[in-house]
């Protein structure tokens, strides 16, 4: 399936480490490309490492904290240095802070928008001659930003998160249509509810688990096994017309 053949690609997932970030970093791995994963943990980078060696790929990993500008710089050094130019750049790291919005800390505020957005334009902007000259070595260069039900839907307690995964989808159709023109490709991701870290409070709210199962088609939550699909699709020549779309995967939680 050459369409989905990721072999010789690298690739860059920030967040790679643990929950979606890793479920997508398996799918592209599998898929065949040469992965490097970054977060902040060195001890999840290491486990995730060693997950991901089992698909038989290249994969490396390093300690960044995607708010420091230097961090990013040597995250993309590193990774041309060890793996080779950057073709697909998967924006995942992301945090989520909750507060009644009259209340909002100034301090949640910026560490929400910084992790979740301004950091992804840093890294956008570091991938971009990577990402332009993909097409010299045969194929498009790719964006994936991952976004949130809260890109569509507003969420009283989460002003911070859902005003950065909005931001997310209009970061992403603005790119798409500056940066066709080079043949890079930049779409997001929207994840339903993922049993992830960042969820796991859920299993202790009954109430809110049982109007998430309601609300969702599938009456389930999703696996980081699940968000593979899109991940390698968004990533492979398959997608090579597909530019400024924000895909669900949801188990049809944002039909309504
Ligand atoms: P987790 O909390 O499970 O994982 C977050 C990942 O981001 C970790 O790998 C963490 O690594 C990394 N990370 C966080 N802050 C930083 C930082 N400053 N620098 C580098 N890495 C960082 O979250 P999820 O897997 O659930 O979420 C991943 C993405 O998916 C996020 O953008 C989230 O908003 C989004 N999402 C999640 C949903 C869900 O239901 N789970 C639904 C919709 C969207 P480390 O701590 O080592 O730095």
């Amino acid at each position: 399936m050459k369409l989905f053949d990721l072999e010789g690609r690298v690739a860059i997932v920030t967040g790679g480490n643990a929950g979606i970030g890793l479920g997508l970093a398996e799918g592209l791995a599998q898929a065949g490309a040469k992965v490097m994963i970054c977060g902040r943990r060195a001890e999840a980078n290491s486990a995730a490492v060693a997950r991901l060696k089992a698909t038989g790929a290249e994969i490396a990993a390093l300690e960044v904290d995607v708010t420091s500008l230097d961090d990013l710089h040597r995250m993309f050094d590193i990774t041309r240095a060890e793996l080779g130019p950057v073709d697909i750049l998967v924006n995942n790291a992301g945090i989520h802070r909750g507060s009644p919005p009259e209340s909002f800390p100034l301090e949640d505020w910026q560490a929400v928008m910084n992790t979740n957005l301004n950091q992804v334009v840093n890294c956008c902007q570091l991938a971009f001659e990577d990402l332009a000259d993909a097409a010299d070595r045969g194929f498009n260069g790719k964006i994936i930003n991952i976004g949130s039900m809260y890109s569509l839907f507003g969420s009283p307690n989460s002003i911070a998160y859902a005003a950065s995964k909005g931001g997310i989808v209009q970061l992403t159709k603005s790119l798409a249509a500056a940066w066709a023109q080079h043949s890079i490709n930049v779409n997001a991701i929207l994840p339903g509810w993922i049993e992830t870290e960042m969820t796991a409070p859920i299993g202790e709210m009954p109430e809110m688990l049982s109007q998430i199962h309601s609300r969702t088609p599938f009456k389930r939550m999703g696996s980081i096994e699940e968000m593979a699909g899109a991940a390698v699709f968004l990533a492979a020549a398959a997608s090579d017309f597909v530019t400024g779309i924000s895909l669900p995967v949801d188990g049809g939680y944002s039909i309504g």
